[in-house]
């Protein structure tokens, strides 16, 4: 059996629950869970590394508040809710650039605890899994959502950025060659890469995400709905085409079995 966890991040206060909706309605009624990596209080006039708007906010106006609690969108909260299809994954805490990219303890933690507060009271589960702004994590931080979450899930894992105390088990990682790891009861999930991407060549898009699931035995793979909405709003039809063809691809293939974070196997769980 191969397993498939679908991860889509940057679910805001802003997202429009229609763009959720259209992308995800196939997943949805094939019973395939979709993880989204929400961010708990969105900064909504924050950028990219490298200075550029970032695309998740299109919604956004000239009134809009600085901050934007997930729970203020009323109406993308009662979507969510209303499809238990979806599984909530904490993305960060304002999706500042490099956020957890950062040493000060005490900093790192009320970011995280702030976040985790700021999901419940919008009426969702404590989240389990967790997911840095553009995979920037540092020692310390690694550490302090280890202490926290049982599932972290980043792009790759570099011996500089992970405590010491991990060091030897990543060495085992690197020797036997594993894309996936453990430090105490945390899970540590690597990913392919994005392959679904509006960055990347439309042609071909579904036969290397086939690839990537038929290469290993678990596979994350990664996308970010605004992506697929780049145009005034407007959905990429030819893009999200790639996406629905995994759909059914999932759907019918009988040794493929899509799971919610929540649903891997660690301590305490079969
Ligand atoms: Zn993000």
């Amino acid at each position: 059996m191969r397993y498939v966890i679908l991860r889509d991040d940057d679910t805001n206060a802003l997202t429009p629950p229609e763009c959720l909706e259209q992308l995800y309605r196939p997943f949805l009624e094939r019973g395939l869970p979709v993880n989204l990596a929400a961010i708990p209080n969105v900064r909504t006039d924050v950028r990219t590394l490298d200075g550029r708007p970032e695309g998740f906010l299109f919604a956004r106006n000239g009134d809009t508040p600085r901050t934007l609690p997930l729970g203020s969108s009323q109406q993308l909260v009662r979507y969510l809710r209303d499809n238990p299809g979806y599984h909530l994954a904490q993305h960060g805490y304002h999706h500042d650039p490099a956020e957890f990219d950062r040493e000060d303890r005490e900093e790192i933690r009320r970011r995280l605890e702030l976040g985790t507060k700021l999901l419940t009271e919008a009426g969702f589960p404590p989240p389990e899994t967790f997911v840095a702004p553009h995979d920037k994590f540092s020692p310390a931080s690694f550490a302090e959502v280890a202490a926290r979450f049982r599932v972290i899930s980043t792009g790759w894992f570099e011996l500089r950025r992970l405590p010491l105390t991990w060091w030897p088990r990543y060495a085992l990682k690197k020797l036997t060659r594993r894309p996936h790891w453990r430090a105490g009861k945390t899970l540590l999930l690597s990913h392919p890469g994005c392959l679904l991407s509006c960055h990347r060549p439309v042609e071909g898009m579904f036969a290397r995400v086939r690839e990537a699931v038929e290469s290993r035995e678990l596979t994350v793979l990664v996308t970010h709905w605004w992506e697929y909405f780049r145009t005034r709003g407007k959905l990429d039809e030819r893009l999200a085409q790639e996406l629905w063809r995994l759909a059914d691809f999932l759907a019918i293939h009988p040794s493929i079995k899509t799971l919610a974070f929540g649903e891997l196997p660690g301590p305490g769980r079969p």
